[in-house]
């Protein structure tokens, strides 16, 4: 199979991403597992698209693509018609039949994640795959959780072996900085002895852009189908919470992450169906969950026990800067981002917070570090930079608290609505604002003056009640 990409305007001379030969091929880091030639063409498809999302990207004028790609998650379409992209893919096995319906997903994943058009030339050899590969694998009930290295993953990677009786695997695939971070999470979950863990695969690919990678949820999402299937298992887990993958809008220039989101797993599934006749399903457990409730419930259930289940927690990732996971940086998490926010935010409730406060680059939550002898005003404004996630979160919090009608919502509110997930975020809403009220409350330790005069501000208004904060501060105490 070959993919080519070229556009009208000739900024880019048709660029060979990908051209495979089929007969010479292992995936890379999962040698153990056998694919036939649909699977290896299926492999190479799905790596190609990551390198297309790079070159596309790079050769793109800039544009208010973020502002942009947020008011098409609130449900605009259509901004950027601009066809002068073409990429022409040639298949080998992809059926004949099947060719429109392809060439539409494909065309939507760019659309949904970049909103970029691109025009999609899709010729296929029709080939037939030799008849001993044609034959359906068994399929047992196994299960594939993606796995990132984060605190989602680590609890749902437990809780699958735990609940089921069958085999359980974790997939990381490898594409940043935070192998070191897998490593160390894979060995001391293999000292618990969990019955139905079977063991965490590392899956090599290509990196696209050094960039945020917006496609990269259909990458992780089809490569997992692919690896399930590979296996004959029926499930692949997503541990996704819910706060994530349906997350809203903040700000109106918020980078709203879609790599979970219900769309990119939908398209994942039907490009994996054509490709190799996939009818494997897509669980995520955690959607109705937040991450304070699956870090709570894993303290109280995980057979590693709670102290033990601490370390593990310490060790997880969630920062969006995955730079920060080096083993060798003392500072493992910026802080700032919204995984670190909402991580912190989590430990704090469930109280492991000390050791996990020194580990963050700014601890933005608590402490406001100004540096001696430095110019004020210029520290006053690293510290507002550092709060671009927190303070409007806070805000988006209090106003889904304080919501009294219909059309009363928050910007970015509208997603929520859309996939019924108002309980949800009223609960999520409630830790981000118990988070602030135990560490800005009578006996708080907080002293970012912003944060602070935020939740002043809150309990002045006399709208929150502080009832409602403390018993959502015992409920984690429990
Ligand atoms: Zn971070």
């Amino acid at each position: 199979m070959k993919i080519t990409i070229f556009k009208q305007d000739h900024s880019i001379k048709n660029e060979i991403i990908t051209e495979q030969d089929l007969n010479n091929f292992k995936i890379p880091g999962l040698d153990t597992i056998y694919l036939n030639e649909r699977e290896k063409e299926a492999f190479h498809l799905i790596q190609g698209i990551f390198i297309l999302e790079k070159i596309i990207k790079y050769n793109q004028p800039f544009t208010k693509h973020n502002l942009k790609k947020n008011m098409q998650l609130e449900g605009e379409t259509g901004q950027n018609k601009s066809k002068n992209t073409k990429v022409t893919i040639e298949m080998d096995y992809l059926k004949n039949e099947n060719l429109g319906e392809f060439k539409m997903l494909l065309n939507d994943i760019f659309l949904f994640t970049e909103l970029i058009d691109i025009d999609f030339n899709v010729r296929t050899n029709n080939k037939t795959p030799k008849q001993q590969e044609s034959v359906k694998r068994n399929e047992i009930n196994g299960t594939v959780c993606l796995f990132s290295g984060g605190v989602d993953s680590v609890a749902g990677i437990i809780s699958e072996s735990v609940k089921n009786n069958y085999p359980t695997i974790g997939l990381y695939i490898s594409y940043n900085q935070i192998g070191g971070v897998i490593k160390k999470e894979r060995e001391l979950l293999s000292s618990w002895k969990i019955p139905n863990l079977k063991d965490i695969y590392t899956l090599k690919i290509k990196r696209g852009a050094s960039s945020v990678q917006h496609v990269r949820g259909f990458v992780f999402t089809s490569l997992g189908i692919l690896v399930a299937s590979a296996l004959g298992y029926k499930n692949l887990v997503i541990s996704e919470i819910g706060p994530v993958m349906f997350q809203p809008i903040y700000n109106i220039l918020d980078e709203v992450t879609i790599t979970t989101h219900p769309y990119t797993l939908e398209m994942s599934k039907r490009i994996m169906a054509i490709l190799i006749d996939s009818s494997v399903e897509i669980k995520t457990p955690f959607d109705e969950k937040t991450k304070a409730e699956i870090v709570h419930d894993l303290l109280k259930n995980s057979p590693g026990g709670r102290k033990e289940t601490e370390r593990l927690l310490l060790m997880t990732h969630s920062c969006r800067r995955s730079n920060f996971a080096n083993a060798n940086n003392e500072k493992r998490h910026c802080g700032y981002c919204l995984g670190c926010v909402i991580r912190h935010s989590a430990f704090i409730l469930n109280g492991i917070e000390d050791e996990n406060s020194k580990d963050y680059e700014r601890d933005v939550w608590g402490i406001e570090k100004i540096e001696n002898g430095g110019n004020n005003k210029y520290n006053s404004q690293i510290i507002k930079h550092t709060l671009d996630n927190l303070l409007p979160l806070l805000e988006f919090s209090r106003s889904i608290l304080l919501m009294t009608g219909n059309n009363d919502h928050p910007i970015g509110y509208a997603k929520v609505k859309q996939f019924n997930r108002e309980e949800l975020f009223k609960r999520f809403s409630l830790e981000i604002l118990s988070t602030l009220h135990k560490y800005y409350g009578e006996e708080g330790k907080g002293s970012n003056h912003l944060l602070k005069e935020f939740y002043e501000d809150m309990k002045k208004s006399g709208k929150i009640d502080v009832d409602i904060l403390n018993n959502k501060l015992s409920e984690f105490s429990k």
